[in-house]
């Protein structure tokens, strides 16, 4: 068994582990669990907050308004493609009415992003809103504090933006900042 195929044997094998979890209440409201998608391989991956209701629906990670503005900013940048970066979030089913995800079931669910996480071993993780940046920083400080930088002394980076809904209601000087830690993003999992 190659090195290549027992990843994605082991990337599937994490989204079954989700798609059976019930480890907090958000099981019993979800249509779909959305485990994530993308290269097994990816030397970025992105981390959003939790499925919204197009992503419920579809059992797919930013599908809806959200995703197509990290679509257009991916493809602006031009150095990645959306198929060469895996996408997923800090929990895995969608909360009821979009709300922020609870303490307790950013615990629950935090071994199926590490599982994951260990198991594609990037080189730098976008982290989109302050659930997933505090969530894999540790650190507690607002957004406005977090982003911009990389977070992380050790492998991978982590560096943080803000939530493309964020950048929907906020339009254009948020989406320019987002542009620019994305790009730092790319260099940090491309670099040298
Ligand atoms: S959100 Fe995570 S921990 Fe909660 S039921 Fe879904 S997969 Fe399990």
């Amino acid at each position: 068994m190659s090195d290549d195929l027992s990843k994605s044997q082991r990337i599937e094998q994490i989204a079954v582990e989700i798609a059976i979890c019930q480890r907090c209440h958000l099981h019993e409201s979800r249509k779909n669990p959305v485990p994530g998608a993308g290269d097994y391989n990816a030397r970025l991956v992105i981390v959003g907050e939790g499925p919204g209701a197009w992503e419920d629906e579809q059992g797919k990670p930013f599908v809806g308004r959200s995703g197509k503005l990290l679509d257009q900013i991916i493809e602006k940048h031009g150095v990645l493609k959306r198929s060469e970066i895996f996408i997923t979030n800090v929990v895995k089913c969608r909360p009821p009415g979009n709300r922020t995800p609870m303490p307790e079931e950013i615990k629950m669910c935090k071994d199926h992003l590490i599982a994951q996480l260990n198991t594609i071993r990037p080189r730098a993780i976008l982290c989109l809103g302050s659930t997933a940046a505090q969530t894999l920083s540790g650190q507690t400080s607002p957004l406005t504090r977090l982003r911009g930088r990389n977070l992380s002394g050790l492998k991978p980076a982590i560096v943080a933006t803000y939530h493309p809904s964020y950048g929907l209601r906020m339009g254009e000087p948020v989406v320019k900042l987002m542009e620019s830690d994305f790009a730092l993003a790319c260099s940090l999992a491309l670099g040298a």
